[in-house]
């Protein structure tokens, strides 16, 4: 056997090798995202990859999902599961938010259907994640040349680490294909104050809160049903995110996790977390409540950003997830809010 055919049965066995994990991690991947009945006809996605909660109501029409998840990977797992659910088809996708975690699935969902948001959320789909999503670009671009140029200087000198150069470089690519092919998509149809949708006999309100969590996010109402979708509003278990430069308004949030509390609601599905009740809208309150006033506090006493951030402790959301990394954030969007001119 000579060298040549040597390495490239290596080559081989490599590639089959990465072939076979990389299929491996998509298949826990998808073997971890499972379908789970809210109530009758609505279910939502459990364990989706880096991604916001996925709803779907499946009626005699079709299907009305709720977010995409925050990956194209985690877009196609969406309709994957979709799939094994219903034979219906996909007629509407609500986007709660722009944010990534939410949207970035899109591209996975076939042509065709009614993409539906606020009205502000095409203008910071636009803004914010084309602008994130450039930048990506860009910089793996960048990166792909310069793999280029070390791959070629460690091919002129038979270097041992060329299948392993190679390896990174066609993964790398392969993500600047997907990239370049990838077309920015924005809703087809967005609303102001309020848009009822009715589908299948089945009635899906879209209500805008005004500014909250950012300035553009949609609870998804289901009146017969007595269920929402409450996108970023509610973040269950966890810290939430404020978005100052997507125009949160925490004092406008507290609000709304008053009035909400008094619906008529048997079931909440929150942008992140389990699906709970009601009392999840008290935690949130308080939560914000807290933090609003240990920030209104340290500007009182004269104290400035940093220090409040090294000082100020919420003990009681220690057990919360991301407490120490999401405290200092909210902090500092809090401070933003209360000191905008
Ligand atoms: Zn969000």
């Amino acid at each position: 056997m000579n060298i040549k055919k040597n390495k490239s049965i290596c080559h081989s066995l490599f590639l089959l090798a990465f072939m076979v994990l990389f299929a491996g991690i998509m298949f826990s991947q998808e073997q971890q995202a499972n379908v789970v009945q809210v109530v009758p006809h609505l279910y939502i996605i459990d364990s989706l990859p880096g991604s916001g909660n996925v709803a779907f109501l499946v009626t005699d029409e079709g299907v009305l999902v709720i977010d995409s998840g925050g990956s194209i990977q985690s877009g196609k797992i969406v309709i994957q599961k979709i799939k094994e659910t219903t034979q219906k088809p996909i007629k509407y996708l609500i986007l709660t938010h722009y944010h990534r975690d939410h949207t970035s699935g899109i591209p996975a969902f076939p042509e065709g259907i009614t993409i539906v948001a606020h009205q502000n959320v095409t203008t910071n789909i636009l803004g914010f994640n084309k602008k994130k999503f450039d930048e990506n670009t860009q910089r793996l671009s960048l990166e792909v040349e310069k793999e280029r140029a070390e791959l070629s200087q460690l091919k002129s000198v038979n270097s041992p680490d060329i299948s392993v150069k190679e390896e990174k470089l066609k993964k790398d690519e392969a993500q600047l294909q997907e990239y370049n092919n990838t077309k920015f998509i924005v809703p087809t149809q967005t609303y102001q104050k309020e848009k009822t949708i009715s589908f299948g006999g089945v009635t899906v309100q879209l209500i805008y809160p005004g500014g909250a969590h950012t300035n553009g996010n949609s609870l998804v109402y289901f009146p017969q049903l007595k269920v929402m979708h409450t996108g970023d509003l509610l973040f269950n278990g966890t810290l939430p995110y404020i978005d100052f430069d997507a125009g949160s308004n925490t004092q406008n949030w507290i609000d709304w996790m008053k009035k909400l509390y008094t619906w008529d609601l048997v079931k909440i599905i929150p942008g992140h977390g389990p699906v709970s009740d009601k009392e999840v809208f008290k935690r949130q309150e308080d939560y914000l409540i807290h933090l609003r006033a240990a920030v209104a506090t340290a500007i009182k006493e004269g104290l400035t950003l940093e220090k409040m951030q090294e000082s100020i402790q919420l003990p009681q959301y220690k057990e919360w997830k991301n407490y120490s990394r999401l405290l200092k954030m909210n902090i500092e969007m809090v401070y933003k809010e209360m000191t905008a001119k």
